[in-house]
């Protein structure tokens, strides 16, 4: 490891100006990337998935705490050329994906070992990609843990809980099927170019048996509930085009309830009247 060159140069080497677009914001201190990988470890016999490895400082952390195997993706052809240069360093476990994030399948990249989803995420496609893992079928999924960077806003939506401003969508999709918890903060002055906002890591651990019910009853269901947060139930969940009244008496809920007082469970139980009413 000690023989590649520091990320800067690389950057620079390889004309890695940091792409807006592309939510680019780079780490390049090798004790915060080690810190990140120590998260989602012991790595040793797994395969983690990272998504958007940029110049490859997360990467070289992975791959020094003893993952078996880094498949990373990433969009823009500018960082393969670098991150080529890691893959040579590690013969055979960085396997490097150039492409989109959002339409990559990790399926055809697993051989059994446990896998991993490691990633400091382009910020413009955070939590879309959550979204589609958090909802992935069948379930318990493919992966065992997922150590992520959001930025401290999303992180803090991720893991409310009810009765905040914070609660919503994203925090019952993530309640529903897994256990997430910040882990820590990471300063805007660690990133290259820094961001505007102060950055967490967070870690979410798959459940092994979630209440039962279908991922996009759930979408929905949340999607109108939170989408009018400060009416009542029986107001705002009439966007689904069918009548509230019944579908809040079978989950339990008075009608006159507000989403954000209505804790995971609630929300499956409504998800699961949807399901049963044929909507
Ligand atoms: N992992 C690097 C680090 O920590 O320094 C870079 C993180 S940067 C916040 C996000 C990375 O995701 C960038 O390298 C960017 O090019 C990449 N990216 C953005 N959109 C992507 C997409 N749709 N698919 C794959 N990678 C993407």
């Amino acid at each position: 490891m000690s023989d590649l060159p520091p990320l800067r140069e690389v950057i620079r080497r390889h004309g890695l100006a940091a792409k807006k677009s592309l939510g680019q914001n780079f780490l390049l201190d090798l004790n915060l990337t080690g810190r990140i990988a120590r998260a989602a470890g012991p790595l040793d016999g797994a395969t983690v998935i990272e998504i958007g490895p940029g110049p490859g400082g997360l990467t070289r952390a992975l791959l020094t705490e003893g993952a078996r195997r880094v498949v990373a993706v990433e969009r823009d052809e500018r960082a393969i050329a670098a991150l080529d240069e890691i893959a040579a360093h590690h013969s055979g476990r960085l396997v490097i994906v150039s492409g989109d994030a959002l339409t990559f399948d990790a399926k055809p990249y697993l051989d059994g070992s446990p896998a991993r989803i490691v990633a400091n995420l382009p910020y413009n496609i955070a939590t879309v990609l959550l979204v589609s893992w958090l909802t992935t079928e069948p379930w318990p999924p493919w992966y065992d843990r997922m150590v992520l960077m959001f930025q401290r806003e999303v992180a803090e939506r991720i893991v409310a809980a009810p009765g905040g401003k914070s609660y919503g969508r994203l925090s019952v999709l993530a309640g529903w099927r897994t256990e997430a918890k910040i882990l820590f903060d990471v300063h805007p002055s660690n990133f290259v170019p820094p961001p505007k906002v102060t950055s967490s890591v967070i870690e979410l651990i798959p459940r092994v048996a979630p209440p039962p019910c279908r991922g996009p009853m759930l979408e929905r269901i949340t999607a109108a509930a939170f989408g009018q947060r400060r009416k009542m139930l029986r107001q705002s969940l009439k966007s689904l085009g069918t009548d509230p009244l019944p579908l809040l008496e079978a989950a339990g809920i008075e009608p006159t309830a507000r989403a954000e007082e209505i804790p995971v469970e609630g929300f499956v139980a409504l998800a699961r009247a949807l399901e049963a009413a044929g909507e």
